[in-house]
């Protein structure tokens, strides 16, 4: 019965779902930022509750905020199959990062009712909750305490850059949904699969439309504090200065030779850099910076990313370097079952394909760690992601849901 769900995924409303999510958070130039937990994104959600309850579907929410939609199997107590991903932003996000995730499970859900296909399992939408880290500074929140990863508990401690508590944040999202019935954290479930734009050129650059994601690359990303000593712009002599920026470039720059791969495998990013007290007549007495590591090669990672407390310290100068690690994610390979049926519906269904690495992290990979998972890929334009100017077609978004539903049917019927 391959082709009655994808049959029935429409290009169109799928497009207008997109445009319609992209009003939560607009931003003048056209993109989004509609931040973890935030008003928009406590919206985002009751637009799906909105949408799901007019398709009868029943909607849930767990103590993280992590949201889900229901279409029942014939098997009511059969683990559900899920696919999903988030619905929060960048702060200066694009229009399709998460949410394309998001929509095309609903779009799957739809034409498989659409079609009237009876499965056994439940095929469940999921919102993992702030997967981009938002005022927390804390990816990949949701779907991290989902599986143990992180505790409950610690998350909830959580403050915002404005020190809001997150626990009220999570009140309010939960509030905007109160229709959804509660859940404990973390239940079974039998497979997992996440449409996501590449959020890189690989696609676009081979004319191919879906990406079978076979590995995800780990990172380790550390936060770096390097104190000095606060003082007069123009009465300290550079000998006696204790100057947190000076020290912070110089750590830099070596982090950056200890990071230089020829290959370009590497991926090495300081993001994130605050100095304090960042005033134009003060030598500056503090500065944290982030670090963030990729690699394939949990070898690399390990070996690499253990010696950046040493290269800090070798270069603190006259301040002193302190790192504390934030992630640890090990690469996550995607072998198996569900990336081989990814590929022959692509194939089945007419649509260019190949196999293919994900540069960039994704719930997928701690849902990997209770249950088959896997991701599929559509090119988005000039691989530009984590920027306003983010864009994909229509055409390539619609078949990265036509493959989804009919993995989807596949996976919820298999015993
Ligand atoms: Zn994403």
């Amino acid at each position: 019965m391959i082709g009655l769900a994808s049959a029935k995924v429409d290009e169109a409303r799928l497009w207008r779902r997109h445009m319609d999510m992209a009003k939560l958070g607009a931003t003048p130039k056209g993109g989004v930022r509609r931040l973890a937990l935030d008003a928009n994104d406590a919206k985002a959600r009751a637009l799906l509750l909105d949408w799901g309850r007019r398709r009868g579907f029943s909607a849930f929410i767990d103590p993280i905020a992590n949201f889900f939609i229901r279409r029942d199997g014939t098997d009511r107590h059969a683990d559900p199959v899920l696919s999903g991903s988030h619905t929060d932003t960048q702060p200066s996000g694009g229009r399709f990062d998460g949410i394309y995730g998001v929509l095309a499970a609903f779009e799957a859900l739809e034409a498989i009712e659409d079609a009237g296909i009876r499965t056994r399992r439940p095929i469940e939408l999921a919102v993992w909750t702030c997967e981009e880290g938002g005022a927390y500074l804390t990816g990949t929140m949701g779907s991290s305490v989902f599986v143990g990863a992180r505790k409950l508990d610690d998350v909830l401690r959580l403050k915002g850059t404005d020190d809001a508590p997150i626990t009220a944040a999570i009140a309010a999202t939960r509030r905007a949904v109160s229709e959804a019935a509660d859940r404990p954290l973390g239940f079974p479930i039998s497979a997992f699969v996440e449409a996501h734009i590449e959020q890189g050129p690989e696609l676009e650059a081979v004319g191919k439309t879906i990406g079978v994601v076979t590995v995800i690359q780990g990172c380790r990303r550390f936060f770096v504090e390097v104190d000095g000593e606060d003082g007069h712009a123009g009465t300290v002599k550079r000998s006696r200065r204790r100057d947190a920026f000076v020290s912070a470039c110089d750590i830099a720059h070596a982090l950056r030779r200890h990071f230089h791969d020829p290959d370009e495998i590497i991926r090495f990013t300081i993001g994130r850099f605050v100095v304090t007290p960042n005033a134009p007549a003060v030598i500056p007495g503090h500065v944290t910076f982030s670090i963030d590591f990729r690699h394939p090669d949990d070898g690399v990672l390990r070996r690499l990313g253990d010696a950046v407390a040493d290269v800090c310290r070798a270069h603190q100068g006259a301040c002193t370097a302190s790192v504390r690690e934030a992630v640890w994610a090990k690469p996550v390979e995607l072998c198996g079952a569900i990336p081989d049926l990814i590929e022959a519906t692509a194939g089945r269904l007419g649509l260019s394909h190949m196999r293919m690495l994900s540069g960039a992290g994704h719930d997928a990979m701690y849902i990997a760690q209770v249950a088959p998972v896997g991701m599929i890929f559509v090119p988005c334009e000039k691989g530009i992601s984590h920027n306003e100017v983010e864009n994909a077609t229509p055409a390539d978004l619609a078949a990265g849901a036509r493959v989804l539903a009919e993995v989807l049917v596949e996976l919820a019927d298999r015993t």
